[in-house]
């Protein structure tokens, strides 16, 4: 026990100094001790991020350095996810960079990990509602969805998410860009109208002075703001 309180304490200073997703890592003291030990019931949720191809262009983007339009092949995913079942996979994140509704096998991804038992969420950029030729036919499956909100000459690129969503089960995100109270307002108006959970705000990481410190005064600007 000492010695996962160990693994335990190294990985809070870890998360905590590079990412606010490490410090999921916390949460699971037990499970990342198995994983170390090469044992079982290790792994309970996998990230899989099927395309970076998207529809849009943010400046912010993780992959826009990167050759855009790749996909993995359907049967690559079945094996990964495969693999992990047998070492305790519980849910699947479906996710970005790209956006992951327009991996061509959507609908047949998302169906397919319910079949196998899992719980599934979705991250995205919320303004698509086509894979492939077809319409995405899967959005009530999701325990829970992401929606990252985007501006287009300071109009909110507008969700293409059915309205049945708002049930509480929707999320969304910003990447501050110094945004105007005009624009924060069309935040609020798109949170209300899908019962949003919460709206998280979060830097630009990508930007050349990003540092955490530079963002400690912009916070009581944005709260000013809003
Ligand atoms: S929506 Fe997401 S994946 Fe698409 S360009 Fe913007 S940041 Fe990148």
């Amino acid at each position: 026990m000492t010695e996962i309180k160990a693994v335990e304490n190294k990985l809070i200073n870890k998360a905590l100094s590079y990412t606010s997703r490490g410090n999921k890592f916390v949460y699971h003291p037990k499970e990342i001790w198995n994983y170390l030990n090469g044992n079982g019931n290790s792994i309970i949720s996998a990230h899989i991020a099927p395309t970076n191809k998207c529809n849009l262009n943010c400046t912010y983007c993780n992959q826009v350095n990167r050759a855009k339009g790749k996909f993995l092949e359907f049967d690559v995913i079945k094996e990964f996810v495969n693999g992990l079942i047998d070492r305790g996979l519980k849910s699947v994140i479906i996710t970005g960079g790209g956006e992951p509704t327009l991996y061509p096998y959507f609908n047949e991804l998302t169906k397919w990990l319910k079949e196998q038992g899992l719980k599934t969420a979705l991250i995205t950029n919320g303004t698509n509602n086509r894979s492939g030729k077809k319409l995405v036919e899967t959005w009530n499956t999701f325990e829970w969805i992401r929606a990252s909100l985007n501006f287009f000459k300071e109009k909110l690129i507008p969700l293409k998410i059915p309205e049945s969503m708002n049930k509480g089960n929707v999320g969304m995100s910003l990447v501050y860009q110094n945004h105007t109270p005009d624009m924060l307002k069309q935040v609020a108006d798109v949170a209300e109208k899908y019962n949003a959970r919460y709206v998280r705000i979060i830097p630009d990481c990508c930007k050349d002075d990003y540092s955490p410190e530079n963002y400690e005064g912009d916070s009581d600007v944005l709260l000013y703001k809003i």
